[in-house]
């Protein structure tokens, strides 16, 4: 990182267009990314070195020369002649969280700091603490939320109002306390009036979310509700198209299931929660109990 800052520095770029570049690395370098990668897939649509563009090959009888003007003849349908096209692979660049390299000796603390008296999205303005995650730095297993609601705003602790309860109800279903797991959100700032995180703040939040998972190295990640899979993920299908299926993440087991707040609504999908519970418990070891599933 340092040496990119030095680049642009040797660049003869205007000296406030360095501060905000300067300021920008800084920023990445606090998230943790420390690689950049060129986008492939707009390469592809300019003649750059190495990068394969398509080609027309012109078969025999043909011929890109002007024809002199001839009297139009009635149209036949004919087969038009073979072309050869050669089509270049499917060019993807890597996603944001590929940028991110797991941080050797990463850890809570470092993160929070690192984080600071966050500004770096709109959500600061709202908000009364940053809701960073409690729970145990080492846990085998972590929930993902999505932000903080109002009890979570004022106390800086996630899932603390009435859906925080729910969840701690089904930790300790599962044989486990609060203390037990870790518990997070994607982001730690309240949304007004309890609106969905907005792409540009999921964006910007969601990297320290990756260096928490990447600290803990938990066995499993469960995922409470639709803005948790779809950023880890990296999709726009919702929890439903996902629910109780093991996918994976980063090397890592990660389920979906439904948030505690649509519990809330909808006690009827508690069942279906508890099943996905259950499959968590076989996979840390844990063992069912009768009766536990109310
Ligand atoms: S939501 Fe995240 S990125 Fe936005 S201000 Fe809060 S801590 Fe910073």
């Amino acid at each position: 990182m340092a040496r990119a800052i030095s680049l642009i520095m040797a660049e003869r770029i205007p000296e406030n267009l360095q501060q905000k570049l300067t300021e920008r690395l800084r920023y990445y370098e606090d998230m943790g990314i420390r690689f950049f990668y060129r986008d492939r897939s707009a390469g592809a649509h300019s003649q750059s070195p190495g990068v394969p563009v398509p080609s027309l090959e012109i078969q025999k009888g043909e011929t890109t020369l002007a024809k002199p003007v001839r009297k139009p003849e009635p149209r036949k349908l004919i087969s038009a002649p073979a072309r050869k096209i050669d089509v270049p692979p499917v060019l993807t660049g890597p996603s944001l969280f590929e940028a991110v390299d797991k941080i050797a000796g990463d850890s809570l603390p470092q993160i929070q700091a690192d984080l600071g008296d966050c500004t770096r999205c709109k959500l600061h303005k709202g908000r009364n603490k940053i809701v960073f995650g409690d729970g145990n730095p080492k846990a085998e297993l972590v929930f993902v939320g999505e932000g903080p609601g109002a009890d979570e705003d004022a106390q800086g602790l996630p899932f603390v109002g009435r859906a925080g309860k729910l969840l701690t109800q089904m930790i300790e279903a599962m044989g486990l306390q609060r203390k037990d797991v870790y518990i997070c959100n994607v982001v730690k700032c309240r949304p007004p009036e309890n609106r969905l995180p907005e792409k540009d703040e999921v964006a910007t939040c969601s990297p320290f979310l990756l260096r928490q998972i990447d600290a803990i190295a938990p066995k499993v990640i469960v995922c409470l509700g639709s803005v948790a899979v779809q950023t880890l993920l990296e999709t726009h299908r919702g929890v439903s198209q996902f629910r109780g299926q093991w996918l994976e993440f980063r090397g890592r087991k990660l389920l979906a299931t439904y948030h505690p707040a649509y519990l809330l609504r909808n006690s009827n999908s508690k069942g279906e929660v508890w099943k996905d519970l259950q499959k968590v418990m076989a996979v840390l070891g844990l063992e069912v109990k009768k009766g536990k599933s109310s």
